[in-house]
């Protein structure tokens, strides 16, 4: 099977004819070949979504609303399709995809599609001098890059605010995970999104990815992936005066207090540690946990992890194939590292090898590891696999130092049933969330984004719409 480009309205073959292997995790097998798309490309894309752009900008919201609401549909008509190969690209249990993955991506379509009906501008009165009031304008040429984690989920959750403004848009899936955003193309096509307006191009994000960032008729670009990437993207795109929005890494803490629900704690815990394999940038991957339960939560918590049914993706289970055999070798170098520094293993910490289909596939057993101090790699560093450490803590003041000490803050969740104590840690906790007694409960109107390491900027709501506009202040003298 070869994905093709999706550049002026048409599905297109890459201009220098190049193609890269795409692997299924679970197998370890190439399944299908992507576009090595090079500038080429992107000198299409870019003509094809700047000669769109004035139609699309002057489209009314209403108009642009109806396509978009199409689209969701479509996607929800092909929920199962979708969610397959979902599943297959990225090695996430297909239920997963069900839930979650499919339905989501056509909930940012939907979401986006509808807030621009409701949208209005300030007005500032000057009394006796002036009446200033603010218009929102779309920017242009836009370029949104999103990582293999939640392939549809994250390239719709940027795609769609900036189509909802009024922006054209060139977007980049992950090379690793191209397969619903080509998917994503022919519903696209099918629900009559005027040409050019979205141009999907595949490829390797040092090559056509850096290429879409130093394009200078590229005007904004929203990027979620690593940290490191986003540095580097900062670095050319600053420069050039571009409007960024970065979504980047976390280290999330978890923090457990005696007092908080235990049945509840414990389910949602090893959701928030293992879902997706704990590759989704949400994930607590530091769970802090007050010492007078410590030894209690190792021995429920382990004994819950071993109940998870690990396996291929395409069947009933709980935890599926990592990315890629990079992505696990770099998983694997920190279990070993845990295990040079002396660390225990309370459970998984080997590469699981199937049989059958999956013999040659990328499956990690979930991992929980303690006897670490906070400062070490496995505390410090994003690992963004099925892998879980332990800290106790005996004072509220430890928790937060804990909490806070590393480079990253993008999510934070705290279990207690104490009211006042939840808000004092909440203001403290350096993190662009604070999910109180749950996790990964999202509504699509709050800002979402990171501090420190973890971002610049917000996504979500009128974050999202502002970001896809450039406001403009008119002034009227009375
Ligand atoms: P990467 O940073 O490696 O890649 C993200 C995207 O950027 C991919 O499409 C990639 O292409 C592309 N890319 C790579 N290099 C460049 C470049 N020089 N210029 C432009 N684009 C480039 O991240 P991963 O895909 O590995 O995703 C995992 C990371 O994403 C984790 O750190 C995770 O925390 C973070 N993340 C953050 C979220 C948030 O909201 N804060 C949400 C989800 C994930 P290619 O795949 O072809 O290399």
């Amino acid at each position: 099977m070869k994905l093709l480009n999706y550049i002026n309205g048409q599905l297109q073959e890459p201009v220098k004819g190049q193609w890269l292997d795409n692997i299924e995790p679970a197998t370890g097998k190439v399944y299908s070949q992507i576009p090595a798309s090079t500038a080429d490309d992107l000198a299409q894309a870019v003509a094809a979504a700047g000669a769109a752009f004035p139609a699309w900008a002057a489209t009314g919201a209403a108009e642009r609303s109806t396509i978009m609401l199409r689209i969701a549909d479509l996607i929800e008509q092909h929920q199962e399709r979708l969610a397959q190969a979902e599943s297959q690209d990225n090695g996430k249990p297909i239920s997963l995809a069900r839930v979650m993955d499919i339905p989501r991506a056509a909930a940012n379509m939907r979401f986006f599609a509808t807030a621009i009906l409701h949208q209005s501008t300030e007005t500032h009165y000057n009394e006796g001098h002036s009446l200033n009031y603010t218009l929102r304008q779309p920017i242009g040429v836009v370029g949104c890059i999103s990582p293999w984690n939640l392939p549809l989920y994250l390239f719709t959750w940027k795609i769609a605010p900036a189509l909802a403004a009024g922006n054209t848009v060139i977007a980049k899936p992950s090379e690793i995970t191209p397969l619903t955003a080509f998917l994503f193309s022919e519903l696209c096509i099918e629900a009559g999104l005027p040409a050019g307006v979205l141009n999907i191009v595949h490829g390797r994000g040092t090559e056509i990815g850096q290429a879409i960032i130093e394009h200078p008729k590229i005007k904004a670009i929203s990027f979620t992936g690593g940290t490191a990437t986003g540095k580097t993207i900062a670095a050319t795109a600053a420069p050039m005066f571009k409007k960024l929005s970065l979504e980047l890494g976390g280290k999330n803490p978890n923090i457990i207090f005696a007092d908080c629900n235990w049945e509840e704690m414990l389910s949602t815990t090893v959701r928030s540690s293992f879902s997706n394999q704990g590759q989704i940038c949400l994930c607590g991957s530091r769970i802090i946990i007050e010492r007078s339960v410590y030894e209690r939560f190792k021995t429920d918590f382990v004994a819950r992890v071993k109940q998870l049914r690990i396996g291929d993706p395409s069947t009933d289970v709980n935890v599926g194939a990592v990315v890629s055999a990079g992505h696990l070798d770099k998983i694997m170098g920190y279990i070993n590292s845990a295990r040079q520094q002396g660390a225990n293993i309370l459970s998984g910490g080997t590469r699981v090898f199937l049989d059958g289909r999956c013999a040659e596939g990328y499956f990690i057993e979930p991992t929980i590891i303690d006897g670490l101090s906070a400062d070490c790699n496995l505390n410090q560093e994003e690992i963004f696999g099925p892998v879980v450490t332990l800290i106790p803590f005996d004072t509220e003041e430890e928790a937060i130092a804990i909490a806070n000490g590393t480079q990253y803050g993008l999510a934070a969740t705290l279990w207690t049933q104490d009211l006042t104590r939840t808000h004092r840690i909440a203001e403290k906790l350096e993190s662009g969330i604070v999910w109180v007694n749950c996790w990964l409960v999202r509504d699509l109107r709050t800002p979402f984004g990171g501090v420190k390491s973890s971002g610049v900027g917000r996504e979500g709501g009128w974050e999202a719409l502002k970001f896809f506009t450039e406001a403009k202040n008119v002034c009227v003298k009375l």
